[in-house]
Formats: structure tokens, C-alpha cells, sequence
């Protein structure tokens, strides 16, 4: 039994808007109390005094950790380190997509997952040694069965295949990704901008498989839209075949006119993720909140903006254990500010890049991952200064 004055919550977020899509809280303001390493209540009133530290959260957005589909950390020349950039903007769990390669995946995993706070997974790129340049261009290097091998070896880690950037003719790199995919029951995203012999109707038609990923959903080099902003008659056909569309934002990747003109003709994507790497964060400050912001000003619900960003992207990662708010479920949890002001929301379509101006922005402002808080931008989950006890007794 528990008296009333002991704290039995270590955090207590108090007075937020909950959204929590996997457990049916669409902007509740509730309390969301932590213990230990897991959500321990949510519920209206958890009564302030039992918590040993609670934050006045009253006015912004509380949701499950965020989790971001597409994400560079190895392999790629633009990587970045994944903590100081996820955990500060609400990201908890991320997926690398095609770092490595069935050949790369364990250096990977030595010098960056199992050192990283965040909590991540891979892509395992269907070029043996990984992502850009050489390998991607590599037919011998891209082998279904040992990638299937290196999948098999770590589920625990491995969610899927990434296929992408291979400029020559044909699909024997998507073929083999899939192949790779069937052999594990996991997904391909792809990122193949269509040539001639490679068309993207066949490519998601014909090729590609239900629960597949286009990953750069609004890229200008993915033609979603035709010259008259209408989005083509076979991306509608190939979502309902179960294709999966996701925003991977980028520096290259997202136009405003194209996510626009198909967010209006009932196109929003599946998942909201950023393709963080040096120059999508440089040139398009392409974070999470940043990227869930342009689909709010799009017009996308903050509802469906929050399932497209945590359980949405724990669905495709098979992961229902992560992207909710569930008592007894892992505490990831993140806390957004919906600012109201002037705000550039910039892009990087084909004829340049655009700026589009906006009234609202949503930010980091605290984020919990697994009981810790890791971020917080105005300290509310901490004691005042003034608690400060006197140097008393310390040696001059
Ligand atoms: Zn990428």
C-alpha cells in the first residue's frame, strides 16, 4: 500500500493534450505519469503530489515517442551521430535506411546502434557494403540470400531492405530486395527515380509488393503529380494494392507544390519522415516536428500527423510495442510546443528552392526516452535555481 505523500511516479507530464492513436486519444487532456522505465497511468487528474517531479504541460501536444522512418547514421557521407539530432526533436526511435549492407551491418551495429541512446534499427541495403557510390552501381554485390541471411541472423535489429540509387537499366536490384524480403517476411522502401526502361508505374505495380515503401513520396523526382498538378491515376492503384507511401523528406525530396496538389486530391502520405542527414537538416531543417509541421499546414489533421509519426512507422517496423502511450508499455514519450507566430517553411522542388510561409510550427520540448528525460528545451521537468543548497562545507 502506498501512502499519499510518497511519490509513486518519477515524472508527472501534467496537464497536456494527449494524442495516443494505437489506444483510440485523439487530443485529450490527460496526465501521463512515468515510473521507472514505463507509463505507468494516463488519465485525467493523476494528482500532482504523488510524482516526484512534474511538468506543467499545460497547452502543448503530448504523443508517443516519435519514430522516423528514414534516417542516415553509417555509410553515407552526410551521416550524422543519431542522438543530438533525434532526441532533441522528439525522436526516440529511428531506422537507418541502407547504411549498411549484409557485408557492413556489424560494424554498424558496433560503432553506432549499441552506443546510440536513441533506439535504432536498420535497412539493410541490398548492395552488400552498403549505401552510395560504388556498391549501389555493384550488381554482383547485391545478394538476396546472404542479405535474407544477415536479416535472419538479427530481427531484433534488421526491419527490411533498402534499394535505391542504382542508375543502370532494369530491376535486378528491386528484384533481388524483394526476393530478400519475401525469403524474411519483411518490406523493401525503395528509392528509384524512374528512367526509361525502369518506369514508376511498373515499378509499383509490377514489381513491387504489398507493404512495400516509396520513400520520397513528394520528391520532384518521383512523379507524383502530372504537368497539371494532378496526381497520376496509378499512384492511387498502387496504394491500393497496398503500396506504403513516406514523405522521406530530405534535401532533395520534398516539393510543396507536389505534396500540395496531392494532399488536396486525397493523397496524404503513410508515415512523416525526415531522410536526416547533413545537408536535408542544413537545407530544410528536416526534422520530425519540421516535417509534421509542413503536413499540418497541408492540411493532414494533427491526429493523422501524429499516427503517420509514431504508430504508423511502428506498424511497418512490426513494433506495436513502441509508438503508444500503454500503461506498462516502454515510457518513450514526446512533448511538442504548437507555436503560433511567422514562421519559413522552405522546400527543394525541381525549379528551386521555395520558401512557403505559415503561422504555425510545432517543436521539441521534452523528450522521454525509455523513463529518461533526454531533452528538455526550458527545463520543466526540474527544480527552480533557488533550491539550490548553500556550498556549505565544500573545501574553498
Ligand atoms: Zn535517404
Amino acid at each position: 500500500m502506498t501512502t499519499p505523500n510518497r511519490p509513486v511516479y518519477d515524472l508527472l507530464l501534467h496537464g497536456g493534450t494527449v494524442y495516443d492513436p494505437a489506444n483510440g486519444i485523439n487530443g485529450l487532456k490527460l496526465d501521463v505519469a512515468i515510473s521507472g522505465n514505463v507509463i505507468a497511468a494516463v488519465g485525467p487528474d493523476l494528482w500532482p503530489a504523488t510524482a516526484r517531479h512534474v511538468a506543467d504541460v499545460t497547452g502543448m501536444i503530448v504523443t508517443p515517442g516519435l519514430i522516423d522512418l528514414h534516417c542516415h547514421f553509417f555509410g553515407y557521407f552526410g551521416s550524422i551521430a543519431p542522438d543530438p539530432l533525434c532526441l532533441s526533436t522528439g525522436v526516440t526511435t529511428a531506422v537507418d535506411a541502407g547504411g549498411s549492407g549484409h557485408l557492413t551491418f556489424d560494424e554498424f551495429n558496433e560503432t553506432v546502434i549499441s552506443k546510440a541512446t536513441t533506439r535504432i534499427f536498420a535497412l539493410l541495403n541490398i548492395a552488400g557494403e552498403g549505401m552510395v557510390g560504388e556498391p549501389e552501381q555493384d550488381l554482383e554485390g547485391m545478394n538476396a540470400q546472404l542479405t535474407a541471411a544477415k536479416i535472419a541472423q538479427r530481427p531484433d535489429l534488421i526491419v527490411g531492405i533498402k534499394v535505391a540509387h542504382y542508375a543502370g537499366p532494369g530491376w535486378d536490384p528491386l528484384n533481388r530486395g524483394v526476393a530478400a524480403a519475401n525469403e524474411t517476411d519483411t518490406f523493401v522502401m525503395v528509392d528509384q527515380t524512374p528512367i526509361s526502361s525502369r518506369p514508376m508505374n511498373d515499378m509499383m505495380l509490377e514489381h513491387m509488393q504489398t507493404g512495400d515503401v516509396v520513400t520520397h513520396c513528394y520528391a520532384s523526382s518521383k512523379p507524383m503529380t502530372d504537368p497539371n498538378d494532378r496526381v497520376r491515376d496509378y499512384f492511387f492503384r498502387a496504394r491500393d494494392r497496398g503500396i506504403h507511401f513516406d514523405v522521406g523528406h530530405g534535401a532533395g525530396s520534398f516539393s510543396w507544390r507536389i505534396a500540395q496538389a496531392a494532399i488536396d486530391q486525397g493523397f496524404p502520405p503513410d508515415t512523416i519522415s525526415t531522410d536526416l542527414h547533413h545537408s536535408s537538416y542544413l537545407t530544410n531543417q528536416a526534422t520530425m516536428p519540421e516535417t509534421m509541421s509542413k503536413m499540418l499546414i497541408c492540411g493532414v489533421p494533427l491526429e493523422d500527423v501524429v499516427a503517420m509519426s509514431t504508430w504508423r512507422p511502428a506498424e511497418k517496423i512490426r513494433r506495436p510495442d513502441l509508438g503508444t502511450l500503454s500503461v506498462a508499455g516502454v515510457a518513450d514519450v514526446t512533448v511538442l510546443r504548437h507555436s503560433e507566430g511567422e514562421f519559413g517553411f522552405t522546400d527543394n522542388g525541381s525549379s528551386g528552392n521555395r520558401v512557403r510561409r505559415a503561422g504555425q510550427r510545432l517543436e521539441a520540448e521534452i523528450t522521454v526516452k525509455g523513463g529518461k528525460v533526454v531533452w528538455d528545451r526550458n527545463g520543466l521537468t526540474r527544480d527552480d535555481w533557488e533550491h539550490t543548497v548553500p556550498q556549505e562545507g565544500r573545501l574553498p
